[in-house]
């Protein structure tokens, strides 16, 4: 699959539901409403859009949410597209907050996983609480620790919000190092209401990464993972920590994703509203070359890339969509 610039579309990333068991204060407002289930597509209608992505090209398959680990089921989906491993599919791979991991770790890595990402923002259990809101950190550590007795290697991403966790990189970076994990920073994107001011949570990851390199080691990597971090090895613990840095440093050129979510509508660019109703197409009773035609038209509109900016007057989002939503 080429888009218009060239790019090769090999990477999908499915939104399995909008809801969550976490309140986190950049991703969500406290009260969220969300979708009626009549507009969530089924497992198998999932399952069939995944398939035609995998005909189209797709190699990697990431599945998120919302939380993806608390919708009802979830576990027959990994295990349907476990089965295309090897299939035209070489990876599937989670995002989750691992509050629900320690019951699906085995299962997950039984189904074909291998990989997990588990956001994970501070190590503190006070701070952990206030940034999710309703989470509970034992909870998610027990879940990261059984991911990685069930055999899957084991990714940290924390958003770096100023004022709240950028005094415990260098906890982060030391715990990871210990239990053998790599580390991934994340600065906040502004997308969808959270119900406060985004912009006093903005931390420039150029100014972390110039500050770790004071006590830490840092050598460049050409380690990557087929998305948009750039990784450094860290000397002293063995590990890799990697930034992604879409306000700071444009990351479109390299983009080789596109996003589905709960709903059926397909992404091109995290950060532009443009989208397609896979949905309607889907429920139209569309067969597979109705299917494969409609994923064409959407990638060839497929955009340059997003124009995030960081406008610190506006009240609002530039992108009005939740990263729930869409899945980050
Ligand atoms: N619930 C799962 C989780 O938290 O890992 C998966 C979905 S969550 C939307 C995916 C990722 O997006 C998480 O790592 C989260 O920290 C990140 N995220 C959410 N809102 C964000 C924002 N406004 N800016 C940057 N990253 C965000
Ligand atoms: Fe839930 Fe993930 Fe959003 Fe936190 S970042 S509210 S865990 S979807």
């Amino acid at each position: 699959m080429l888009d218009p610039f060239g790019r090769t579309i090999s990477y999908l990333r499915v939104s399995v539901t909008d809801r969550c068991d976490f309140r986190c204060v950049y991703c969500m407002s406290e009260d969220m409403s969300f979708l009626p289930k009549a507009e969530i597509l089924t497992l198998e209608e999932l399952d069939r859009l995944c398939g035609a992505f995998i005909t189209a090209g797709v190699r990697k398959i990431r599945i998120t949410g919302g939380e993806p680990l608390v919708r009802r089921g979830v576990m027959a989906l990994f295990e349907s597209l476990g089965a295309r491993l090897g299939q035209g599919l070489d990876e599937l791979t989670v995002t989750t907050n691992a509050s629900q991991l320690a019951r699906h770790a085995t299962a997950l890595h039984a189904a074909g996983v291998r990989r997990v990402n588990v956001s994970l923002d501070t190590l503190d259990p006070a701070r952990f609480t206030a940034i999710t809101r309703w989470g509970r950190l034992e909870q998610t550590l027990d879940g990261i620790f059984a991911a990685r007795a069930a055999g899957l290697a084991v990714k940290i991403n924390a958003v770096a919000l100023k004022g709240e966790n950028e005094g415990e990189f260098d906890a982060l970076l030391a715990w990871c190092g210990e239990h053998g994990f790599d580390l991934c920073l994340i600065e906040t994107m502004p997308m969808g209401d959270i119900g406060g001011d985004r912009t006093t949570q903005y931390l420039p990851l150029s100014l972390v990464r110039a500050d770790l390199r004071r006590r830490w080691t840092l050598r460049e990597s050409a380690y990557r993972t087929g998305g948009p971090a750039r990784y450094f090895d860290v000397l002293e613990t063995g590990r890799r920590i990697g930034f992604i840095t879409p306000m700071t440093h444009n990351f479109c050129e390299s983009c080789n994703r596109v996003r589905l979510t709960c709903t059926g509508t397909l992404y091109m660019c995290l950060g532009q509203e443009d989208a397609a109703d896979l949905r309607r197409v889907l429920r139209a009773g569309a067969d597979e070359a109705a299917l494969q035609a409609a994923i064409a038209e959407a990638i060839a509109r497929k955009p340059k890339g997003h124009d995030f900016i960081i406008d610190r007057r506006a009240s609002r989002p530039a992108v009005a969509r939740h990263m729930s939503v869409t899945g980050g």
